[in-house]
C-alpha cells in the first residue's frame, strides 16, 4: 500500500515516492526558544510525530531532524524590530543563552510527555554559525544580495520562481508597495545577515565578512537542513503560518545556493484556536503543556485531541473538548488492560487502519476504527489487543506503557510534588524535607532544575 500526503507545494494529494527509499530524510522547523511552547505550537509538533509514525509503519527509516531558533528571529517578520531572544532576555532578567537553554529544556521535556518520538539530530542556529555564513556568501557570489545600513539581502526580484510555493502575488505586491520597507528594493526581500546596532552590543553576534552581526531567521534552515539530510530531501514541514514567509524564503535561498529545489513534499499543520483567534506566543497570552499539568489533565488527553481533528483543519479548543477526550482515553485504557494477552493481529482492521493513515494521515477514522474494533463482537480479545498495539504505534498514545499502578503511582507523585513545593514556597522546611523523604520512600529521588523539581528513579 503506498502513502498519500497533501503537498502545499502542488496543491495536490500525491503519493509518496522517497528520493533513496527506504531512508526518508524529514526536516521540522522548530521552535524559537524565547518562551515556552504553546500548546499551539505542539499541534503542530504532534502532527509531524503522526507522519513519521505512519511513515515508520510502511517500513521506511526517517531521519528526523529539528532546528532550534536560538537566534535572529526577530519580532516583525519584515525584518525589522528587535531579536526576540534578546527581548525575551530582558523579560526575564536573564541572558538570551540562559533563555534558550531554559526554553529548549521546557520544549523538549513537552515532546516527552507528548510521546513524541525524539528526532534523530536537534540543532541549534547558534552551532551553525559558519554554515550560515558559508551560504550566504555563495548567494552573494551568484549575485543574489544586496546591502543596506543594517544588513544583507535577499533580492527576491532576481528569482523567477520566488513566492511559488505560497502562490505570492509578487507584482502586485510590489505595485503596490506603500507598505514600508524602508531601504529593502522589493517588500518580498529578506535579510540574510544583520549588522550588530552601532554604539551597541548584542549579547549573540558574530564575525563575518559583512561585518559584526548574527544571522537572519530563514538561512540557519537552508545550511542545516543540506548539513543533516542534504541540499534536496524528502519532507519539510512547519505550521501554515510559514508558508507566506518563512518557507518561501528557506526555498529562495536553497534553490540559488544549491542549484536545486529544496524539498519534494511540503506538508503544513493547520492552527490550534482560542475562541477564533490563533494561539500565538507574542500576544503574551497562551496556554502551555504546564497550564494543562497544573489543572491535573494527562498530556495524552491533549494528543488525544490532537488526533480527533485533521491535521488540514483548524481546532478549536475547549476545556469541554479536553475533558471529553480524557474521558475518552481514560475508557481506551480500561478496555486495553481489560483484555486477554496479546495474540495475532487482525489482518482486516490492519488493512483498513493502514488505509486511513495513509491517506493523508486520516487520524480521525483511525480513532473511529479504534472503537469499532473495540466493540466488535466477531474479534477474540487477543487479536483486539495485539491489533490495539499495532495502532498505537501511529497513534501514540503509550497503551503499552500504561496501567493503573503506574499512573496512580505517578498521581501521587505528582501530588507530594506539588505539596512539597507549596511548604517550601511558604518556607515550611520541617513539612518540605518530610515530603521529600515520602518520595524517598517510594523509590524517586527528587532534583531541583531551572524548570521546577524532578522526580528520577533512585
Ligand atoms: P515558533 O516557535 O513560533 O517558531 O513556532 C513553532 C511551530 O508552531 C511552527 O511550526 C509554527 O508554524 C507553529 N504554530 C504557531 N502557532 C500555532 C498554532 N496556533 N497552532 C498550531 N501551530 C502553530
Ligand atoms: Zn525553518
Amino acid at each position: 500500500m503506498t502513502v498519500k500526503l497533501y503537498d502545499t507545494y502542488t496543491r495536490q494529494l500525491r503519493t509518496f515516492q522517497p528520493i533513496n527509499p527506504p531512508d526518508v530524510g524529514l526536516y521540522c522547523c522548530g521552535p524559537t526558544v524565547y518562551d515556552y511552547a504553546h500548546i499551539g505550537n505542539l499541534r503542530t509538533y504532534l502532527f509531524e510525530d503522526v507522519l513519521r509514525r505512519v511513515l515508520t509503519f510502511h517500513g521506511y527509516r526517517v531521519r528526523h531532524v529539528v532546528n532550534i531558533t536560538d537566534v535572529g528571529h526577530l519580532v516583525s517578520d519584515a525584518d525589522l524590530g528587535e531579536d526576540k531572544m534578546e527581548k525575551g532576555a530582558r523579560r526575564t532578567g536573564r541572558t538570551a543563552w540562559e533563555i534558550a537553554e531554559l526554553y529548549t529544556q521546557a520544549f523538549q521535556s513537552d515532546m516527552i510527555k507528548l510521546n513524541i518520538q525524539e528526532p534523530q539530530v536537534w540543532c541549534k542556529a547558534t552551532d551553525h554559525i559558519p554554515e550560515q555564513i558559508a551560504d550566504i556568501k555563495a548567494i552573494e557570489a551568484k549575485g543574489f544580495t544586496y546591502s543596506t545600513s543594517d544588513g544583507i539581502y535577499f533580492d527576491t526580484s532576481k528569482l523567477k520562481s520566488y513566492g511559488r510555493l505560497a502562490r505570492l502575488d509578487v507584482k502586485g505586491l510590489r505595485g503596490g508597495a506603500r507598505i514600508e520597507i524602508g531601504e529593502k528594493r522589493n517588500p518580498t526581500d529578506f535579510a540574510l545577515w544583520k549588522f550588530s546596532p552601532k554604539n551597541q552590543t548584542r549579547e549573540m553576534e558574530w564575525e563575518s565578512p559583512w561585518g559584526v552581526g548574527f544571522p537572519g531567521w530563514h538561512i540557519e534552515c537552508s545550511a542545516m537542513s543540506a548539513k543533516y539530510l542534504g541540499a534536496l530531501f524528502d519532507i519539510h514541514c512547519g505550521g501554515k503560518d510559514h508558508i507566506p514567509i518563512h518557507h518561501s524564503n528557506e526555498i529562495a535561498q536553497s534553490e540559488v545556493c544549491y542549484d536545486t529545489r529544496l524539498a519534494n513534499y511540503w506538508m503544513h499543520g493547520y492552527f490550534l484556536e482560542v475562541e477564533k483567534s490563533k494561539m500565538s506566543k507574542s500576544s503574551g497570552e497562551f496556554l502551555r503543556m504546564q497550564t494543562l499539568l497544573d489543572q491535573e489533565y494527562d498530556p495524552l488527553a491533549y494528543r488525544y485531541l490532537c488526533l480527533t481533528a485533521h491535521y488540514r483543519s483548524d481546532l478549536k479548543f475547549t476545556w469541554e473538548s479536553l475533558d471529553g477526550c480524557g474521558r475518552a482515553l481514560d475508557r481506551l485504557r480500561a478496555a486495553f488492560t481489560g483484555l486477554d494477552a496479546p495474540s495475532d493481529v487482525s489482518e482486516e482492521y490492519i488493512e483498513k487502519f493502514t488505509t486511513v493513515v495513509s491517506n493523508d494521515l486520516n487520524t480521525p477514522q483511525a480513532l473511529a476504527l479504534v472503537w469499532e474494533l473495540i466493540r466488535s463482537s466477531s474479534i477474540s480479545p487477543g487479536v483486539k489487543k495485539a491489533t490495539l498495539l499495532k495502532f498505537d504505534e501511529v497513534l501514540g498514545l503509550g497503551l503499552i506503557d500504561w496501567s493503573p499502578e503506574a499512573e496512580f503511582l505517578s498521581e501521587n507523585l505528582e501530588k507530594l510534588l506539588r505539596e512539597r513545593e507549596l511548604a517550601r514556597q511558604e518556607k515550611r522546611w520541617a513539612d518540605a524535607d518530610s515530603i521529600r523523604n515520602e518520595i524517598e520512600s517510594m523509590g524517586y529521588t527528587v532534583e531541583d532544575t531551572p524548570l521546577g523539581p524532578k522526580t528520577k528513579r533512585s
